[in-house]
């Protein structure tokens, strides 16, 4: 698929302070792209240089195959920070203020409330709203002017469980319906939630990137257990393939290359006698691979 935003070597550096070095990673249509790092990584830095509102100190980037920056611009919703909503207004008008201040979107109320499931509330006052439902109105805010693309930083900071599981499921309806969202975030757990892809950064240094499943999948075991653990064990340590085999909880993880599927263990065990009780792909999670990578 063809990217809708590609970085090419992008730096910055804060006086002395080296924010970003040579970063190169490209977003496809249609993904949600998680930029993933603790906090000081460097993730906001290069949300603000992509959306303009930064200067990189080197590199290159560009929206929608290089189409002219101030036409890219228009075709991109973004939440940066929380907009100011006044508490005693209603959805409706908060986005009326909004879509002024930003000069678009003036029409287009009625559809974002009903995308980000506020229209039954759109006269109800913004303080009366959970932490969730201000949140889908700030996301609500971004879709004003219909963009392609919604970027958000951090975008369930401060929520609660509800508020969190609330804009998780928003981002994923969006994407369904369209829209390539690219996130910041600092919560690996987000990131293999909601992503297709993810670049890891550490220190302004980009780690790892590529789609989900494919940064996590060369860390695969799987797991078996038969009767006779022992014997089973001995099969496995003669199988091509199999790198390195763990006993242990009364279970066998078998570390393989990439090409061994769960069903290939399956078929050369039963071959040698051996009758698999227990089979399961473990994918190692993206929480132990981020910590193996920026410790
Ligand atoms: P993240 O979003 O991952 O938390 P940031 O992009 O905010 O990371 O910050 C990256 C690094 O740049 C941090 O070391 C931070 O202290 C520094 N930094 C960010 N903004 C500024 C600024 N305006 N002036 C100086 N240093 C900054």
């Amino acid at each position: 698929m063809k990217p809708i935003l590609s970085i090419q070597g992008i730096s910055k550096k804060y006086g002395f302070i080296q924010a970003l070095k040579d970063v190169s990673f490209d977003v496809p249509e249609g993904s949600v792209y998680g930029i993933l790092g603790p906090n000081g990584s460097g993730k906001t830095t290069l949300l603000g240089i992509v959306l303009d509102v930064l200067l990189a100190s080197g590199g290159t980037y560009q929206w929608f195959g290089g189409m002219r920056p101030e036409d890219a611009r228009k075709q991109i919703g973004s939440l940066l920070e929380t907009p100011n909503f006044y508490h005693y207004l209603s959805a409706y008008d908060n986005l009326e203020i909004t879509a002024g201040i930003r000069g678009k979107g003036l029409d287009d109320r009625i559809a974002v409330l009903k995308q980000v499931g506020l229209f039954e509330r759109r006269d109800s006052k913004f303080l009366t709203y959970s932490l969730g439902m201000k949140q889908r109105l700030a996301i609500g805010a971004a879709l004003l002017g219909k963009p392609k693309v919604l970027v958000l930083d951090e975008p369930t900071n401060g929520l609660d469980p509800a508020g969190i599981a609330e804009i998780r499921e928003l981002i994923k309806k969006l994407n369904k319906e369209g829209y390539t969202i690219i996130i910041a975030s600092h919560l690996l757990d987000e990131v293999e939630k909601v992503c297709t892809h993810v670049a890891i950064l550490k220190k302004g240094n980009l780690l790892v990137q590529g789609p989900v499943d494919v940064v996590l999948s060369n860390e695969d075991h799987i797991e078996v257990r038969a009767a006779d653990m022992e014997a089973l064990k001995a099969v496995l340590e003669e199988m091509p393939g199999v790198k390195k085999i763990r006993l242990a909880d009364n279970t066998v993880g078998v570390l393989c290359e990439a090409y061994i599927r769960p069903e290939d263990v399956n078929s050369y065990c039963f071959n040698k006698g051996i009758v698999l009780s227990h089979l399961v792909l473990k994918k190692q999670s993206l929480e132990s691979k981020f910590i193996e990578l920026t410790k």
